[in-house]
């Protein structure tokens, strides 16, 4: 037993998550991976099974229809959900992130409108920041418009790589809402613009790793005095960095404890693997080399599983845990493609084909050094509010951070 061993309180629910994983999700992973009207059928069937079962959006508030658990407890269940990418939609968690952003500020119309829909999983949101043409590490740097004429802001600008807008009731836009002589970080608010309304469209999916988005997409957009109504604000004028900030945070842990779980069934693969490849007469688990990849994966997998758990305890604790979380995501981003790498290695040439499941979760996991800022943009912020505490006379001292 250690201190995060998986408490008896959140066991049960764990295996279940497991159990129907095992039972009801590999088995079909390929097909929904395909998608097309037999995934997309497939997918409708397994979110009923998992809400008749409990086990829909488990980590959404309570107050607003879902599971409640804590950022800890659902972090260990959250970590066995993250080991099937399909899976992330079978229990209805990829609205999570959305959910706590706009709770935080929505009004009770945009409440009933869109966060209560999100949690059931009668709707999705997409969510646009990044913008062809500028860096969307800088994001002062965007230059989508939306000015107030009368009672409506009109929408300008085109932002790519935006995750699920074709399925998405609505997308959430950080756009330039004031002018020049704002300071640009109160400059941008956050609008929603519905799918239908006019002057917003769709120009294409974007190809990303040789992937055409099945399970979500990844779409470039534009908007063409694209008109909404004044309330379609989210939270106050200028307050679009704030609000990011309040997405991106916790998505980056969310993220995390996928990670571990990819992490683990990569970890299972090899391991299974190395005992049962026989290469001379001897196993492969008897070679250094294999034994040096299992010793690998063993540290990375645990530093990242500790750093995890312990920046969810944080954020419980009310903590807004920046430097932890940007640690994490850095971590945790290159220990899923090491410890994937590591088993399609193993597997030889099985491991690079769709026998396995190991090479499109590679693809997968090589997102994660991208999305949500990538990793150098972490690095040095991580490195900057540490230096900035010594500065300050503070120090670092790990023990009571
Ligand atoms: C699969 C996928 C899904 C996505 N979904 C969405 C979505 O739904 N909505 C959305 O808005 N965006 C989405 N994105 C976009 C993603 O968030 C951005 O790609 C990411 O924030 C990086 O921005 P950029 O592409 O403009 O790269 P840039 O900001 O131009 O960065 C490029 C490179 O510059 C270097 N760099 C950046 N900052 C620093 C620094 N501080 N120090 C040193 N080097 C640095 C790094 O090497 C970095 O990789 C998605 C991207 C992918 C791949």
């Amino acid at each position: 037993m250690s201190l995060f061993t998986v408490p008896a309180t959140v066991a049960p629910l764990r295996a279940q998550v497991a159990e129907f994983l095992e039972k009801h999700v590999y088995p079909v992973e390929p097909v929904l991976l395909a998608g097309g009207i037999e995934g997309t059928r497939i997918l409708k069937e397994l979110e009923a099974r998992a809400k008749d079962e409990g086990l829909w959006a488990l980590g959404h508030p309570a107050r607003l229809g879902g599971g409640g658990l804590s950022m800890l407890d659902y972090a260990y269940v959250n970590e066995v959900i993250g080991r099937s990418e399909p899976a992330t939609q079978v229990f209805g968690t990829t609205t999570l992130q959305t959910v706590l952003m706009m709770d935080a500020v929505a009004t009770q119309e945009q409440r009933q409108r869109w966060i209560l829909p999100s949690v059931t999983g009668d709707l999705r949101m997409a969510f646009a920041m990044t913008e062809p043409g500028v860096s969307s590490s800088d994001p002062t740097q965007f230059t989508t418009t939306a000015r107030l004429v009368g009672e409506e802001w009109v929408l300008n600008g085109r932002k790519w790589f935006i995750s699920a807008a074709d399925r998405s009731a609505a997308t959430i836009v950080m756009c330039r809402t004031e002018s020049g002589d704002v300071p640009v970080h109160e400059a941008f608010s956050m609008i929603i613009v519905p799918r239908e309304t006019p002057g917003f469209r769709l120009i294409r999916d974007i190809e990303v790793m040789g992937m055409h988005g099945v399970m979500s997409g990844h779409f470039e957009i534009q908007f063409d005095d694209a008109r909404v109504p004044a309330s379609s604000i989210l939270g106050e004028r200028g307050h679009g960095f704030r609000l990011a900030q309040q997405r991106l945070g916790p998505g980056r842990i969310f993220h995390c404890m996928r990670w571990l779980g990819a992490s683990q069934r990569a970890f299972d693969h090899l391991c299974q693997r190395a005992n049962s490849r026989m290469l001379n007469g001897r196993p492969l688990a008897e070679r250094q080399l294999v034994q040096k990849f299992v010793f690998d994966c063993y540290q990375e997998i645990t530093a990242s599983r500790l750093m995890v758990l312990n920046a969810a305890a944080k954020l419980d604790s009310g903590g807004q845990a920046r430097v932890e979380l940007s640690s994490v995501k850095v971590h945790c981003a290159q220990t899923v493609a090491n410890v994937l790498d590591r088993a399609m290695q193993v597997y030889g040439a099985e491991g690079m084909s769709n026998l396995q499941p190991l090479e499109a979760m590679w693809r997968e996991a090589r997102f994660g050094r991208i999305v949500d800022g990538p990793d150098e943009a972490h690095i040095e912020r991580v490195s900057r509010n540490i230096l900035r505490a010594y500065r300050n006379g503070e120090g670092w001292d790990f023990g009571e951070r």
